[in-house]
């Protein structure tokens, strides 16, 4: 049913935002893959997911900690029907011992990214006469953890934004939602483990079970192809009256 669209997706070259482009992809969306390298295996994901889904898909190259890329990637792409703000990043540290340049990247990766794109993606929707607007929020956008200070406010942020978005888009055929995941297993996490092995003396599959997800009462990762379902949702006519607002894809962990 999304034949004729095209879906920008930032951060798109793994994890989360590349499940995303498939599930969007699938439901027949033409997409435009994103991170800020400009590899052969980039142009190279694109041509594969275009094969596997029979949608035209492109890579562009831009760094979204940088406001004038943000923008220039949607100026390159053209068309935006659906915009999906979902770059980031992670820095763990306690606030005293949290390195500025970190908080920094964070705050410009994780939340005004999202600003840009969107300020460069509005004018495109309206003219289309139709949009959403998927912003990557996290469980951390609506809870906190100890030592993820710039993480935990770039997410609540995203989800503040996601509501003003809402409110000026609310008279249009453009809706605004953020979804929130849990703990799901990317690259962002991976990288978490060999850390928290050693601080905690762990084993990878205690790590797994005790440290990540004891904060999610299934005591499961939620996957890149549910996250990619909700945004096809979010899509989807059943989703026309849901704006402004946060679904959690993430195991009960918001109910504890
Ligand atoms: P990931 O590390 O696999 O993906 C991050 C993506 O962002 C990559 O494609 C990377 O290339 C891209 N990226 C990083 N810096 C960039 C930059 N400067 N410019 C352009 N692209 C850049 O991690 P993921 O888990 O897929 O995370 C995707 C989003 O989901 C993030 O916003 C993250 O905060 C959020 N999230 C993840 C989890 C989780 O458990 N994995 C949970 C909640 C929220």
């Amino acid at each position: 049913f999304l034949s004729g669209k095209t879906a920008v997706v930032t951060g798109s070259n793994s994890g989360i935002g590349l499940g995303i482009a498939h599930e969007l992809a699938r439901a027949g969306a033409d997409i435009v893959l994103n991170s800020f390298t400009d590899a052969a295996e980039d142009h190279a994901l694109a041509d594969s997911l275009a094969a596997a889904h029979g949608v035209a898909v492109r890579y562009i190259q831009a760094d979204m900690s940088k406001g004038a890329d943000c923008r220039a990637l949607i100026e390159k792409a053209g068309v935006c029907d659906i915009l999906v703000n979902n770059a980031g990043i992670q820095h763990v540290a306690p606030i005293p011992d949290f390195p500025a340049e970190k908080w920094d990247a964070i705050i410009a990766i994780n939340l005004s990214s999202a600003f840009h794109t969107t300020a460069a993606a509005l004018p495109i929707m309206r003219q289309a006469g139709w949009g959403r607007v998927i912003n990557i929020a996290s469980a951390h956008g609506l809870t906190a953890s100890e030592y993820k200070s710039a993480y935990v406010a770039a997410k609540h942020g995203i989800v503040g934004l996601t509501k003003v978005t809402a409110l000026e888009t609310a008279k249009e055929p453009i809706t605004c939602n953020a979804i929130c995941p849990g703990y799901v297993l990317t690259p962002i996490v991976e990288k978490q483990i060999p850390d928290q092995m050693k601080t905690h003396n762990m084993s990878r599959d205690e790590v797994i079970a005790k440290v990540m997800l004891q904060r999610q009462p299934s005591g499961q990762f939620a996957t890149v192809e549910q996250m990619g379902g909700t945004a096809v949702f979010l899509c989807s006519p059943a989703a026309e009256q849901i704006t402004g607002t946060t679904i959690s894809v993430d195991g009960g962990w918001t109910a504890l």
